[in-house]
């Protein structure tokens, strides 16, 4: 049987599926100056973000079987070089959408009614008094519209929420032609198409912003952008920091165009800009989109159907 090294953890029912399966693991953490001498002596790798696989790696390992990534972003791993030699490359993509559109929710309701100032600021009763007073107008979220950059995975669970809050929902997405969100409850089937709509009417029409692509090579949020929004919109990012660009983030949030912004992701993470850090309007979490328990249970028995199936390929 493959001999497997768990480099950057694993949840720990993963590890046992594994074992039972009979593979051998380690769960050893070698270092990764350490990695082209020892991964030799295994069969495959299962990393998340931390250990990098590039190519002097790859070719340290003539017979390295997979390599695999609990979670989405491959960044870390020469994807292709490692398939053109023939490595399997495994990720999860869909383990941890539902955990994502939470929190992006979360970072919605959160801005809507002003908690992450609250939770900072109200710590007497002159700030009880100045704080209901700020937030004494803040709005629902129900009957606004939500309009979605992307509509993928993460976008999709988000809309489920949204809609079930009775919000509107608009979606911009090239590649897909027609946005359907599929509800199942007590075994019933629901399915609602949602109007696509192009980028500048998405912006003359939203109450709320999300992101939901991947990094599309240049920010799809920057000062002409937010120009065309409607004023007191809400921006909330749990995709790559990159889509936005921070500065004329920044800039639209001082000039009253956007209220609040909620992120979960960086242009330079983990080195934040300490204007974004510091800011009041904006409630922020540190890329946490995927770390939830379900999530990281999901993304290990993924992992584990993923490998066992390929094995039994071979
Ligand atoms: P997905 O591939 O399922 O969906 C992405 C969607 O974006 C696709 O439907 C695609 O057609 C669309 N798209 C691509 N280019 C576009 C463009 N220029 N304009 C509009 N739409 C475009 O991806 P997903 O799983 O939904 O993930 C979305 C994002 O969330 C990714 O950036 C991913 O890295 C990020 N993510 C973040 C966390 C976190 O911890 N915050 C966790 C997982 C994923």
């Amino acid at each position: 049987m493959w001999k497997i090294l768990v480099n950057d953890g694993m949840e720990s029912e993963g590890v046992l599926a594994l074992q039972s399966l009979g593979f051998k693991v380690d769960c050893n953490n070698i270092p990764q100056n350490e990695l082209n001498e020892k991964l030799p002596f295994y069969d495959g790798i299962i990393v998340r973000s931390a250990t990098k696989v590039r190519t002097e790696l790859i070719d340290a390992c003539p017979d390295l079987k997979f390599i695999a990534r609990g979670g989405v972003g491959m960044d870390n791993i020469d994807v292709e070089y490692a398939r053109q030699k023939g490595i399997e490359v495994i990720n999860t993509p869909a383990a941890s959408s539902r955990s994502v559109a939470e929190l992006a929710m979360a970072h919605m309701l959160c801005c809507s009614r002003g908690l992450h100032i609250s939770n900072r600021e109200l710590q007497n009763k002159d700030s009880f008094a100045s704080l209901k007073k700020q937030f004494a107008s803040l709005c629902e979220i129900k009957s606004k519209t939500l309009f979605l950059i992307g509509f993928g995975r993460i976008g999709k669970e988000l809309a489920k929420m949204a809609i079930g809050s009775e919000m509107k929902v608009v979606v911009y997405d090239p590649f897909i032609s027609n946005p359907v969100v599929d509800f199942e409850f007590n075994g019933n089937q629901l399915s609602v198409s949602l109007p696509q709509v192009e980028l500048a009417d998405g912006f003359s029409i939203a109450d709320y912003i999300s992101i939901h692509t991947p990094f599309v090579g240049q920010p799809i949020l920057t000062k002409s952008e937010f120009e065309q929004m409607k004023q007191g919109v809400i921006i909330i990012n749990t995709s790559r920091g990159e889509n936005i660009n921070e500065s004329d983030l920044l800039d639209a949030i001082e000039a009253g165009k956007v209220m609040f912004a909620g992120l979960d992701v960086y242009q330079d993470e983990p080195n934040i800009s300490s204007n974004i850090i510091s800011h009041r309007l904006i409630s922020k979490s540190p890329h946490i989109g995927a770390s939830t328990q379900e999530a990281q249970a999901r993304i290990a028995l993924e992992l584990v159907e993923k490998i066992d199936n390929y094995y039994n390929s071979k």
